[in-house]
């Protein structure tokens, strides 16, 4: 049981460790970039759409390449 689970919002999928990913301290840059995601996930702030938006951006340019 993660030690901060007392705070609210644990990762359910990590919470039985003895922190969850959402309160771990010092994490590994591997965490960091779940714990990111897994946030994003959740939470999908506006973060969320610019992603879209940079993936057709993406395969916008990558179709450019093409011709
Ligand atoms: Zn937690």
């Amino acid at each position: 049981m993660c030690r901060m689970a007392h705070f609210g919002n644990c990762d359910p999928e990590t919470a039985d460790q003895e922190y969850c990913i959402f309160h771990k301290p010092n994490k590994s840059e591997e965490e960091a970039r779940e714990f990111y995601r897994k946030f994003f996930e959740r939470f999908k702030p506006r973060i969320e759409e610019i992603e879209v938006e940079d993936e057709s951006e993406q395969k916008k340019k990558s179709k450019e390449a093409c011709f």
